[in-house]
């Protein structure tokens, strides 16, 4: 019912030469894999050369931040309209480095949600905890907060453009990841907070994928349970070989 979804965020690496090397080693290894789907989001700079490179393949695109207007005076800013016309699919929002190294909030986060999906894009809303947080029973307030303020004003029927990234900030990049219980036990909470603002079908059927130090070595284990619907990629995404193996999840 649940499609699994892998993700490769890409961040600020790579060229456009290793974008294009990547990705063409990704197209042609994972051509066979019809049973899940596969995104990628490079840098903004490296979007129309990877946007190529998936045309016709299995693989799809993603951008990693937009800004929530269609035209208009905003500076350095990017669209959801033109990120669609470059070839994405989808769009990271709210990812817990642009919500500390940017300060982005929870307001801002949904407009940019709103925004992705008026334009006919799908979402990768990424929500979390900080250590802190969850050393101090924060962990279920900040995520309740983080999904219901963060999908504020999306209606049922939209909700099938929407996939939640559970990304534990304190997994993300240090190589500590969330134990597949924990994670587990975190995707079951989300899911039922998906009942609460929604109903039990969306609950049933909206993708929750874990993000946080995802290796070759653990996706297994995280793909096992019964609430992660798959997983979004940092670290490990940037080597073909890693990405390919977490792609090829059993
Ligand atoms: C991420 O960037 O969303 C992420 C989970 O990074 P990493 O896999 O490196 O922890």
């Amino acid at each position: 019912m649940r499609i699994p979804l892998i993700a490769g965020n890409w961040k600020l690496h790579k060229t456009l030469d290793e974008s294009a090397q990547l990705v063409r080693t990704l197209v042609a290894d994972l051509a066979d894999l019809h049973d899940r789907e596969i995104v990628v989001a490079p840098v903004f700079t490296a979007l129309a050369t990877v946007a190529a490179a998936v045309n016709g393949s299995t693989l799809r695109l993603a951008a990693q931040n937009c800004y929530p207007a269609t035209t208009g005076a905003y500076t350095g800013e990017v669209s959801p309209l033109l990120l669609k016309d470059v070839g994405c699919s989808y769009v990271i929002v709210g990812h817990s480095e642009r919500r500390q190294l940017l300060g982005e909030n929870d307001a801002f986060i949904n407009q940019k949600a709103k925004a992705c999906i008026a334009a006919g894009l799908k979402v990768i809303l990424c929500i979390g905890e900080t250590l802190v947080e969850r050393e101090t029973d924060r962990m279920l307030d900040v995520l309740n907060r983080q999904v219901s303020d963060g999908l504020n004003g999306i209606s049922a029927d939209e909700m099938a453009g929407v996939v939640i990234a559970y990304e534990p900030v304190w997994a993300i990049g240090t190589g500590v990841t969330a134990s597949d219980e924990q994670a587990q036990e975190t995707h079951a909470f989300v899911r039922g907070l998906l009942q609460g603002l929604y109903n039990p079908e969306i609950a049933a059927t909206t993708r929750i994928i874990y993000g946080g130090s995802v290796k070759p070595n653990n996706i297994d284990g995280l793909m096992a349970q019964e609430d992660i619907d798959g997983a979004l990629v940092g670290g490990a995404s940037l080597k073909a070989e890693d990405f390919i193996r977490i792609a090829r999840f059993v």
